[in-house]
């Protein structure tokens, strides 16, 4: 079986680059590699698992059209078109056996398309890849994998369900671009990016596709990547065979990495990726929470007693003084893989004291989240728990006195409030946290608003993944 991980930058392709594919010369060059030699292995259907099509947060989607078509007219030419045909057959198998192991699947026609307001149309993460192999073989029917935001371990599983489906002479490419943030100029700048990106440029080219599961979480989020999920999958479907990877190029023109690899699978009923994995998350799970303190444990309790027997607990009789005593508004935020999975708290105390306050939004946090479902049983021991515990509300007359990183805002006008919390990823600046906290309370920017600050006292635990290699 042969796999390959290739990016999708539109700008590499003549027509629409105008000139700007030259900056990219060494993946365009990649990119013809790989098609020459999808076209030496002649497959009858590729597969391309790609993370710009139909994405949703809770499952896969599978289009199950017998003809797949698209155009780059977003990116300015219409006619650089394509049409394909599905391998329908191998995309319901595919369904049904995600689903048979409890996956989440949405097997799309232009029926369900339309249920959904969504479009059966190519994406250009599928496309781009695609585009390079057409160059140079056309016989093969397409299968057409839109990511889901799942957890690694139902993108594994699905990954081996596939590899199943397609059998040893076909080929599935995972199309994906690594960091966003690799410009130092950039708004949007992050260190994490170029780290992460040598951190998967040198472990595809070890063969070490376990540590690429178990990079930390932080780190992928940070980097601004569209790659992390589809590998996952990928990986999935090594799943028992053995991988001998091979770097073809890594570069970053415009600012974004680009690598494509080729990875030749032979079976040979090897140890699995997914079992090795778990223990290596079970063993920092279980150093982290060793790590935690009262706060955080005590919100844990809550939420794990909640969740098992819908009982709300009291506060410890060995609580300190501390949480028993005083009181506060207090933020409980809950996560699984990076991701948030609930946040609810309190600006100012609604309880007789802290801990009881934990205790009541950190139930609210698991249960009451209207974002999030429910928090399940089996989510529990992968569930990263932070508490934020608030200062009193102060009134600021002046911008200056914000600090993104220090203080948390809350705006108001009449009933209508919004809060948001000190050192969030993703919030820019003071205005954009104003800006930000206004969208939230509803408030018009050109309002009279009252904008008042708070800081927070953060119990957490950083993410220790990074660990694992
Ligand atoms: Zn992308």
């Amino acid at each position: 079986m042969n796999l390959f991980i290739m990016p999708h930058p539109p700008l590499a392709i003549e027509q629409i680059g105008q000139g700007k594919e030259i900056a990219a010369k060494a993946t365009v060059e990649a990119m013809n590699r790989i098609a020459e030699k999808v076209k030496s292995l002649a497959p009858k259907t590729i597969a391309v698992i790609t993370p710009h099509g139909n994405v949703f947060s809770d499952g896969l989607c599978i289009n199950i059209e017998d003809k797949l078509s698209g155009s780059f007219v977003e990116f300015g030419q219409p006619r650089i078109q394509m049409e394909l045909n599905g391998d329908f057959q191998k995309a319901l198998v595919l369904c049904s056996g995600l689903r048979a192991s409890g996956i989440n699947c949405l097997a799309l026609d232009a029926v369900t398309a339309k249920k959904y307001e969504i479009s059966t149309e190519l994406d250009h993460g599928a496309m781009v890849p695609l585009y390079f192999i057409l160059g140079q073989y056309k016989d093969f029917r397409l299968l057409h994998i839109n990511i889901g935001y799942l957890p690694k371990t139902q993108m594994y599983q699905a990954g081996k369900i596939l590899a199943e489906i397609m059998g040893d002479g076909n080929v599935i490419i995972a199309s994906g671009d690594l960091s966003h943030r690799l410009n130092k100029e950039a708004e949007d700048y992050d260190e994490m990016g170029a780290a992460y990106d040598g951190a998967i440029v040198g472990m595809v080219k070890d063969n070490n596709f376990l540590s690429i599961l178990s990079l930390d979480e932080n780190m992928v989020q940070k980097a601004g990547q569209c790659a992390q999920k589809p590998m996952e999958m990928l990986i999935g479907a090594m799943d028992g065979y053995s991988a001998q990877a091979q770097v073809y190029s890594y570069e970053a023109p415009y600012g974004v990495g680009y690598m494509t690899a080729h990875i030749e699978c032979t079976y040979e009923d090897k140890e699995h990726l997914i079992s090795q994995y778990l223990q290596i998350k079970k063993d920092i799970d279980e150093k982290n929470k060793v790590r935690e303190d009262e706060y955080i444990r005590l919100a844990r309790k809550a939420i794990n007693t909640f969740v098992e027997k819908r009982e709300k607990i009291d506060v410890p009789g060995d609580a300190s003084e501390e949480l028993c005593i005083n009181q506060a508004g207090v933020f409980v935020t809950i996560k699984r893989e990076g991701r948030l999975r609930g946040c609810i708290g309190t600006m100012a105390p609604t309880k007789a004291s802290i801990a009881e306050e934990i205790i009541d939004n950190a139930i609210q946090a698991a249960a009451k989240d209207s974002r999030f479902t429910e928090v399940q049983s089996e989510e529990l021991d992968e569930l990263e728990i932070s508490v934020d515990v608030l200062s009193h509300l102060e009134e600021v007359t002046s911008r200056d006195q914000l600090d993104i990183n220090k203080y948390g805002i809350v705006v108001t006008k009449d009933y209508r409030r919004g809060l948001l919390l000190p050192n969030l990823s993703g919030v820019k600046d003071v205005d954009n946290q104003i800006e930000i906290a206004l969208e939230k309370a509803g408030i018009a920017k050109d309002d009279e608003y009252k904008i008042q600050r708070f800081y927070v006292e953060r119990h957490e635990i950083e993410n220790g993944m990074e660990k694992a290699y």
